[in-house]
């Protein structure tokens, strides 16, 4: 199909996320991908830095992963799973169990990363309910984002994105971030006021994505866990964004040696190339909803289990071998190089690392925010450029995916340093 009948449909019938579609320019039609490249309708080849919203972990069309999929497109291609099981969904949910924290043990499998945690959030609440304990309260961190439904949002900061649903949302116990004081004191605080009332408390391990690629230590997860289980709170680890080794280790809650009760997963866990939630419970959570009917985890997607989804996400495990941890430290080392050198750049501040994600914040004028226009103006010039890059406002990121090579790195942080000189 021409890419001018794309374009037009997509004017005439498409509404795209985030998008005011009163003011935003048309949508760059995208052919094929591979590797660390996308390539538009004219064939140009443009370097994937953000992972395509943080999904592709191994490379864009990885053959491995592709030909899983076709496989098992062959063989099963969907079944309803209430009642009825498969070898994808039950293989990959050992070989995750294999690889969680300690203790980790039970899968349900979801959509997305905002219905992991909506399943995260449901079963803490009635796991204290199935007790018999009156406790529906969230404890969540300033700046978090867990997604866009409305459990998630709720747990989420306040924001643009949430305000025309405020009054829907729930209340949560709000614990200052994490990236500007240390957090376990407030947790501890508010424990010892009111630990009969808190059902769990959710964090975005050591890396708060959406709420600007914030960086928080290792010593303050460690110890907010400590507090939460002496107080008997389930802890949720949200690794939407962390997990498959963005930030070095498989899943960032192993940077502070945390075992959580419950933990999301989704974006890399079929390595960018379909949608997939996984929440992942200790046997004493899954415990409390044994008994009877009325303790049942009422919930359920029509996809929930997919065939194709779980063999791509076992496709994508088996390529997290040695040669994998490597690349990614690899990354975490050219990252550094680069970030050293922008910060002589006297607009950049902040500049921060963790595995394979590299960060910075831009002086925009005095102020920053998700809606500083030069996220937007340095998205354009990159893209011109040859590199997609979405900052959050003044805050620019490189999140690419693990085949890219230090010449494309290269090329994308001198695309950076060039927009700075403008
Ligand atoms: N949790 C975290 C930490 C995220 O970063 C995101 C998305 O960016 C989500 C949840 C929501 O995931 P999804 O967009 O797949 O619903």
């Amino acid at each position: 199909m021409k890419a001018e009948l794309v374009r037009e449909l997509d004017q005439q019938h498409i509404w795209h996320p985030y998008t005011q579609h009163a003011t935003a320019e048309p949508a760059t039609v995208i052919t094929r991908a591979r590797g660390a490249y996308v390539y538009d309708a004219s064939g140009r080849q443009i370097i994937d830095a953000v992972s395509s919203w943080w999904v592709t972990t191994h490379g864009h069309a990885e053959p491995s992963i592709a030909a899983a999929i076709a496989d098992q497109a062959q063989q099963l291609e969907q079944v309803i799973f209430a009642g009825f099981t498969h070898e994808p969904a039950t293989l990959l949910a050992s070989e995750l169990c294999a690889r969680l924290p300690t203790g980790l043990a039970r899968v349900f499998y979801s959509d997305d990363g905002s219905t992991a945690v909506e399943v995260a959030v449901k079963i803490a609440l009635q796991y204290w309910k199935n007790r018999g304990e009156s406790r529906s309260l969230i404890a969540a961190l300033e700046h978090a984002y867990h997604g866009d439904t409305f459990g998630a949002m709720s747990t989420g900061a306040r924001g643009a994105f949430t305000a025309a649903f405020e009054d829907q949302l729930f209340e949560v116990a709000r614990l200052p971030s994490p990236d500007a004081v240390d957090t376990a004191a407030a947790l501890a605080d508010l424990l010892d006021n009111s630990r009969e009332r808190v059902a769990a408390v959710i964090v975005e391990p050591l890396l708060m994505g959406a709420g600007g690629m914030r960086m928080w230590d290792a010593a303050i997860l460690a110890d907010m866990a400590a507090i939460a289980r002496k107080a008997g709170v389930l802890l949720i680890a949200d690794e939407v964004l962390t997990g498959f080794g963005r930030t070095g280790p498989m899943f960032a809650c192993e940077h502070a040696g945390v075992s959580p009760e419950i933990m999301c997963l989704s974006k890399g866990l079929t390595g960018g190339f379909l949608p997939l939630g996984a929440t992942a419970v200790t046997e004493e959570v899954f415990a409390g909803f044994l008994g009877d009917r009325a303790k049942t985890l009422f919930h359920g997607h029509s996809f929930t289990g997919n065939p194709l989804a779980c063999a791509a996400a076992r496709a994508n495990l088996r390529l997290f071998d040695e040669s994998c941890a490597a690349r990614r430290a690899h990354i975490e080392t050219v990252h550094r190089s680069h970030l050293g050198a922008l910060t002589a750049h006297k607009r950049v501040t902040n500049a921060r690392v963790i595995g394979t994600v590299a960060a910075f914040d831009v002086d925009a004028n005095g102020g920053g925010s998700y809606f500083a226009a030069i996220g937007r103006d340095l998205a354009r010039f990159a893209l011109q450029r040859g590199v997609l890059l979405r900052p959050l406002g003044n805050v620019v990121y490189v999140l690419p995916p693990y085949c890219v090579s230090d010449a494309d790195l290269d090329r994308v942080y001198t695309t950076i340093a060039e927009f700075l000189d403008t």
